[in-house]
């Protein structure tokens, strides 16, 4: 690929990755995500699949190499799986993953892979059942952990667990998340809670866990050493000693990490993201229903987003600048 079709900002950092956000809804409200009563998009706001396909296109001519699909839940979007399937036929795509918080992956597994999904994220924050539903307010347990099954049945490689530790709520199962994680086969990320929307469950500064600690937790039952596993997100990985699984932390909060950030993400109603923790966003829907089917216009946006990609993001624990919630934005 020539030089031309890449995308660099003015920081010198290359964009290879798009996180594709398919929908903002759930069937689960997780307390760090959402807030209990959420109002969702309509379908019509909405990008179609086929726009998501003309942008996504754009994208991979411009030298994206990754997407990840992702939400709210992208199992839940209608026609999921032919998305699936016209994206992981775009000339120059390396890889097309999906991050899901399990509960439909029982039937979806091995569709999935048929359709071109080569790895998968798997949200799992606890491994006890009330707590489950406390954290997921409407999720069970079993339907994940039946996902989990399903994905390995239909052969996957390199699944991982996502994990987002929240003190007092499930920063005692620490080890316990990692534990499942070796005995399956499975790699682990745990995640630092970022303030994105605003939230009554609890205040974010008070369940702060830093990946420094959660890693003091884990080195208290396995010797863990550093490596330079990189799957082109943002985990910093340590392996363990007679084991596969790999342990990632994800530290937006204490240790920042957009110096190497590689990313953009576009929401499902089309809202161009190039820093997941600033409010600046670009409306590729309405250039796109302007302009259909006309690659040069898009190049041209998505040229000067990229290029003017914020340098870092500004998290802070006792504010919410961002009040856009996670399911929005497109974890
Ligand atoms: N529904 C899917 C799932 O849960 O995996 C995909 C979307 S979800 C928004 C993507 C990831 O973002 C999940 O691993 C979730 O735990 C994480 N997440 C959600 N809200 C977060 C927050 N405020 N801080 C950190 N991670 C968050
Ligand atoms: Fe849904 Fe994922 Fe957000 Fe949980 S983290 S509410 S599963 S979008």
């Amino acid at each position: 690929m020539s030089s031309t079709a890449n995308l660099i900002d003015d920081y010198g950092r290359k964009v290879e990755y798009l996180r594709l956000s398919v929908t903002d809804r759930c069937n689960f409200r997780c307390i760090y995500c959402m807030s209990e009563n959420m109002t969702f998009l309509s379908r019509k706001e909405n990008l179609s699949a086929e726009e998501l396909y003309d942008i996504s296109k754009v994208f991979v001519g411009l030298g994206i190499t990754k997407i990840r699909l992702t939400g709210g839940e992208p199992l839940v979007r209608p026609g999921i799986l032919d998305l699936i399937s016209s994206l992981s036929d775009l000339q120059g795509l390396d890889e097309l993953t999906l991050t899901t918080n399990g509960a439909l992956l029982k039937k979806f597994a091995k569709p999935l892979k048929d359709a071109g999904i080569s790895r998968i994220n798997i949200s799992l924050d606890t491994l006890q059942r009330p707590r489950f539903r406390e954290l997921s307010r409407t999720g069970e347990l079993d339907q994940v952990l039946d996902g989990i099954e399903a994905v390995q049945r239909a052969n996957f490689k390199n699944t991982k667990i996502n994990a987002v530790i929240l003190a007092g709520y499930n920063d005692d199962e620490i080890c316990d998340l990692a534990d499942f994680a070796i005995r399956r086969d499975l790699n682990i990320s745990y995640i630092e809670e970022m303030p994105l929307g605003s939230i009554t469950s609890h205040k974010r500064n008070h369940t702060e866990l830093s990946s420094k600690v959660i890693r003091k937790k884990l080195e208290t039952r396995y010797k863990l050493s550093d490596t330079n596993y990189q799957t082109g997100g943002p985990s910093r990985y340590v392996s363990l000693k007679n084991s596969k699984t790999k342990i990632g932390f994800i530290s937006p909060i204490s240790e920042n990490f957009c110096s190497g950030c590689n990313r953009v993400r576009l929401t499902s109603d089309g809202q161009l993201l190039s820093c997941l923790g600033n409010t600046a966003s670009i409306d590729l829907k309405t250039i796109i229903r302007k302009y259909p089917r006309n690659p040069d216009v898009l190049t041209r946006v998505l040229r000067t987003a990229v290029k003017n990609k914020p340098e870092k993001h500004h998290f802070n624990l006792n504010r919410t600048d961002i009040l856009r919630f996670m399911n929005a934005t497109g974890g």
